[in-house]
């Protein structure tokens, strides 16, 4: 464990204790070994002048929902520090009741509500207190004779304190027993099987602690000589992956993404002889329970019923531990170890998935760790079960509000470097969907960012290339929902008795074999899963052609009668296919300034009503198209398929 702390960058926070409490606490959230999404936390103590200009004591605790790798100023809760001491000698106090009064005794009403590690912090007597949930000293702790070699390892340099659950109770424990305590010769805490909390006056100090007893952790884990088992991976089984996805969503309530670590450190793990066993011992922190669940699917044979048989097992756990009044959590899986392909994790989003598989990676090799150590061992899952069923956990999921529209299904947009594809890709993107953009043009990797955004460059015309982008969209996210099938282009504008037959191919290759091959590809995919919706992009020229364009209008002809035939046969597998037929969009890539300007010369119109050449007299957009799309895949239109769309501003020739 390396130092991160940096002279200069810590120059510029000068004398202000808050400034220098953000920069250690990003050096902490900078280290994913020390604290892992929203994990640990950091104070500082403080004195302040309040509104009449007396001066307070007051404790700046990491806010609740803040990271520390991106914390700032405004991520603190200020709580009056006299309160929080008191409020450790009090014989008990329910955590929701503690939440209240952390609350009520901030000196900012609009400040993020305190941890729930307020009170602990504000009775170690030092002003900067650091708390990490470090993989190597959390390791050392979950193993048979953790304790012992806790204290072997530190000696009277740390406080050992045994498990607890965090809150009230935790800190009420620590406030036992450090009154008889000389905390100066402290150089931290140990909290069992939970993390280390590490203390000094000056923030440099308190940081530098905590990389120095991990680092003795990391080098007592060395000399037992752990091996993290490595193994390549097999070949990549996407259906039963889709399979998979499909019953751990119904179990869900609501689809889920799949973030698939294909890793040889996933595979070899996944690979153990013995990891259904240890997989299956528990969590490496308590809560990670509320990401993880306590335990991962292991899956055998039957996909579906290995997903059943976690569902029963997880009806079990809660009824051994329940007490009235509380409800089961849904019993899907959140993470899976599968033999010769590696480990999936499964979030509502592509986001929560990315998290999940993080804390996974993290949890397979300290488990194989401590097995080098004589043994993994995770916390008895009664403790487990109290952090997952926690009033404070329960109260957090309740807050979390209604999911986005397309929150855990994945979509792909083909065509999407441009125009009318690149805004169906944002508008899916925008809301919730993890998406899948195609394009020939290199630049669709970069039309979004983020866990949720994917971008393949491939030519749809290509004989491989459809089924090569249906497996790409699957390996990354599980399987598939929606397809909105897009690509296209305008060939020149030919005369059929001068029409070149290269002309002719190519337009039929692409505006109407290459969707043939993609949905070929796709079906078994949309056929497992959720809500699955085709989305085809045909064109006004089909119910109102123009001289001249019989290479576009044919293609797209033949492409809306595809969709018709498609609807008729995908009905049965719950797949609906819908036709959509925009007119002059102009806000795509193959309209120019010029080319509009020319065009509105050719009819005798200036620009504007160029672009406005319909009954309602209105400009349609490629947001306006997204839109619609959009409805069309969604809730809106579930009764619907086999519909054509205009999209066209009103066309008498249509009508
Ligand atoms: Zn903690």
């Amino acid at each position: 464990m390396q130092s991160l702390w940096n002279d200069a960058e810590a120059a510029t926070c000068a004398d202000d204790p808050l400034a220098l409490r953000v920069y250690t606490s990003r050096l902490l959230g900078r280290e994913p070994s020390l604290v892992l999404h929203g994990g640990g936390n950091t104070s500082v103590k403080a004195e302040v002048a309040n509104l009449f200009g007396e001066r307070e004591a007051v404790l700046y605790v990491k806010g609740s929902g803040w990271d520390l790798a991106t914390i700032e100023a405004a991520g603190f809760a200020p709580v009056r520090l006299e309160v929080l001491q008191r409020m450790a000698e009090l014989p008990d106090l329910p955590d929701p009741e503690m939440v209240r009064a952390q609350r009520a005794a901030m000196t900012d009403p609009y400040a993020p509500n305190p941890s729930v590690e307020a009170i602990l912090h504000a009775i170690i007597p030092f002003k900067f207190v650091d708390h990490s949930h470090a993989d190597a000293v959390v390791t050392l702790s979950n193993t048979p004779d953790g304790e012992a070699r806790i204290r072997a390892l530190y000696g009277e340099r740390v406080l050992v304190v045994p498990y607890v659950m965090p809150g009230f109770d935790l800190a009420k424990t620590v406030w036992a027993l450090g009154r008889d305590l000389d905390w100066s010769r402290l150089e931290g805490m140990v909290l069992m099987h939970h993390g280390l909390f590490t203390f000094a006056d000056d923030a440099r100090e308190s940081y530098e602690r905590t990389i120095a007893l991990v680092s003795e952790a990391e080098a007592a884990i060395a000399q037992a000589g752990p091996r993290l088992a490595e193994a390549a991976a097999a070949n990549p089984d996407l259906p039963n992956l889709a399979r998979l996805r499909r019953a751990v969503s119904r179990a869900r309530g609501a689809p889920v993404v799949v973030q698939w670590d294909r890793s040889p450190g996933a595979v070899g793990f996944a690979n153990l002889e013995n990891v259904a066993d240890i997989a299956c011992r528990g969590p490496l922190t308590p809560d990670h329970v509320i990401r993880t669940k306590r335990v991962p699917l292991v899956v055998g044979g039957d996909v579906e019923a290995d997903v059943t048989r976690y569902g029963e097992d997880y009806r079990a756990y809660f009824r051994r531990h329940a007490h009235a009044g509380l409800t089961c959590l849904d019993p899907a899986p959140r993470w899976a170890v599968w033999p010769g392909q590696g480990t999936l994790a499964f979030g509502a989003s592509a986001k929560e998935a990315g998290i999940i598989a993080d804390i996974t990676a993290h949890t397979r090799d300290a488990i194989q760790r401590a097995e080098a150590l004589g043994g993994w061992r995770a916390l008895p899952e009664a403790d487990i079960f109290a952090v997952e069923y926690w009033d404070l956990e329960q109260a957090k999921l309740r807050k979390a509000g209604k999911p986005a529209e397309f929150a855990g299904q994945v979509v792909m947009v083909t065509g999407a470097a441009s125009g009318i594809g690149r805004a169906c890709a944002e508008a899916f993107h925008a809301k919730g969907a993890a998406v899948v953009g195609v394009d020939r043009n290199p630049a669709v990797r970069e039309i979004l960012s983020g866990p949720a955004y994917l971008g393949h460059v491939c030519d749809l015309t290509q004989p491989e290339a459809p089924a090569q982008a249906v497996a790409e969209a699957v390996s990354r996210f599980g399987g598939l929902d929606v397809l909105v099938s897009n690509a296209g282009n305008f060939p020149a504008n030919l005369r059929i008795e001068e029409m070149d037959p290269a002309v002719w191919e190519s337009s039929l290759a692409l505006n109407l074999t290459s969707h043939q091959r993609l949905l070929q590809a796709a079906i078994p995919f949309l056929a497992l899963g959720h809500a699955p919706a085709v989305v085809l992009m045909a064109s006004k020229n089909v119910p109102a052609p123009g001289p001249g364009a019989s290479a576009y209008s044919v293609a797209k002809a033949g492409l809306t009668q595809l969709g018709r035939v498609a609807a008729l046969e995908l009905a049965p597998q719950g797949i609906r296919v819908n036709i959509l037929h925009p007119d002059a969009v102009f806000d795509t890539g193959i309209w120019s300034d010029e080319v509009i300007a020319a065009r509105a010369k050719h009819y005798g119109l200036s620009v504007e009503e160029y672009k406005t050449k319909n009954l309602l007299k209105v400009e349609i957009t490629s947001q306006d198209v997204a839109a619609m799309t959009c409805a069309l895949a969604g809730p809106l239109f579930s009764r619907t398929t086999g519909a054509q769309i205009p999209l066209d501003g009103g066309n008498e020739r249509v009508i």
